[in-house]
């Protein structure tokens, strides 16, 4: 079932997760065992990100360097695949541009659609680690909405190969990205308004946010949303914080803002278990307060962290 779906059929707030594939060589049951302790909260999808391969210099016997590319997280539309057979749940693959080609990302399309996946949310990616700025492949999109294009076109039954005339055509609901503190490239929220706006008129049904611990800036970007035309469901988007070093980690690398009631609640911690007990509380009272304003969804990066998603989601749902 399509996302939009849940959405426009949900009487209350609907919960989601969000998943990492783990790193090569762990089994679906590392999977299994994170989301067991979720499922009794009866998740309406469950998402499942996409990572590009990483540059590394491997040093030969001769000692010189050898460059490898290395894709140490595979597996989202397997992984997909299998949430959808073992929990019956709606699973939500990323699909991502950034050192993908047209052709990979069709197949992987082709074989989501096999497989009876509907959903799919299309992102940029960010740069590769030895890059300061994005580069799409040479044969790959430079933006989401590129991405999102080709989607659009998979669903009218328009494939790569033109010989391909009236092919089967995919079903799936798009998903974007949006950004309630604007997204760091932007040169001010306006312009990436302007492109979300796009993406939504190219045929995302609805938009997921980046990560934010002030709820004011979710609703505050909602109302800009709507002011500028993007009427799609907003899905909030909510991490736990667990320990300090994220403290200067979430700024730099998402470039988000934490308050200074969170920040000041933190410092004073000890140990990183006392910095779990705020960031739960902190989650807690972001998700009652959310879901007291009618969020269509609340969905959680679990990320490593499901014993603290599991107490949260007890405490509101
Ligand atoms: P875009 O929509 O392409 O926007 C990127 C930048 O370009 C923005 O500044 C925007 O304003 C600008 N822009 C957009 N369109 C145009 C245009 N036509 N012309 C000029 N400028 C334009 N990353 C991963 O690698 N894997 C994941 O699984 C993943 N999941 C994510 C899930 C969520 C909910 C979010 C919020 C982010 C996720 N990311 C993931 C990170 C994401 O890939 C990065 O934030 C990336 O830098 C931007 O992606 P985007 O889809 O928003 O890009």
């Amino acid at each position: 079932m399509k996302v939009i779906d849940h959405i426009q059929q949900a009487k209350s707030t609907l919960v989601s997760f969000e998943i990492l594939p783990p790193l090569k060589g762990k089994t679906i049951s590392s999977i299994y065992e994170h989301l067991d302790p979720l499922m009794e909260f009866k998740p309406a999808f469950i998402n499942v990100t996409y990572h590009r391969s990483e540059t590394m210099f491997k040093k030969k016997t001769d000692g010189t360097f050898e460059k490898v590319e290395v894709r140490k997280r595979p597996g989202t539309v397997g992984i997909c695949a299998a949430i959808m057979n073992h929990y019956k749940v709606d699973a939500v693959p990323h699909l991502i541009c950034g050192g993908f080609g047209k052709r990979e990302t069709e197949d992987a399309l082709i074989d989501l659609h096999f497989l009876g996946v509907d959903n799919v949310l299309v992102l940029r990616g960010d740069a590769a680690k030895n890059e300061s700025s994005f580069e799409p492949e040479p044969n790959g999109h430079r933006f989401a909405i590129d991405l999102l294009k080709q989607v659009v076109c998979l669903n009218q039954g328009v494939y790569l190969e033109e010989d391909i005339k009236n092919g089967g055509k995919t079903n799936f609901c798009i998903g974007v990205a949006g950004y309630p503190e604007k997204h760091f490239e932007a040169p001010n929220l306006d312009t990436d308004l302007m492109y979300l706006k796009q993406k939504v008129e190219a045929g995302a049904e609805y938009i997921t946010t980046q990560m934010f611990f002030d709820n004011q800036k979710y609703f505050d970007f909602v109302k800009t949303c709507r002011e500028n035309g993007i009427n799609v469901p907003v899905v909030p988007g909510l991490k736990p914080i667990t320990n300090k070093k994220q403290l200067s980690m979430l700024p730099k690398v998402f470039h988000v803002d934490l308050p200074t009631e969170l920040s000041s609640a933190i410092l004073k911690c000890r140990t990183d278990a006392e910095v779990e007990v705020v960031g739960t509380e902190w989650l807690i009272h972001q998700s009652r307060e959310l879901k007291a304003a009618g969020v269509p969804v609340l969905h959680y990066y679990t990320l490593g962290k499901p014993k603290v998603i599991e107490t949260a989601v007890r405490a509101v749902f």
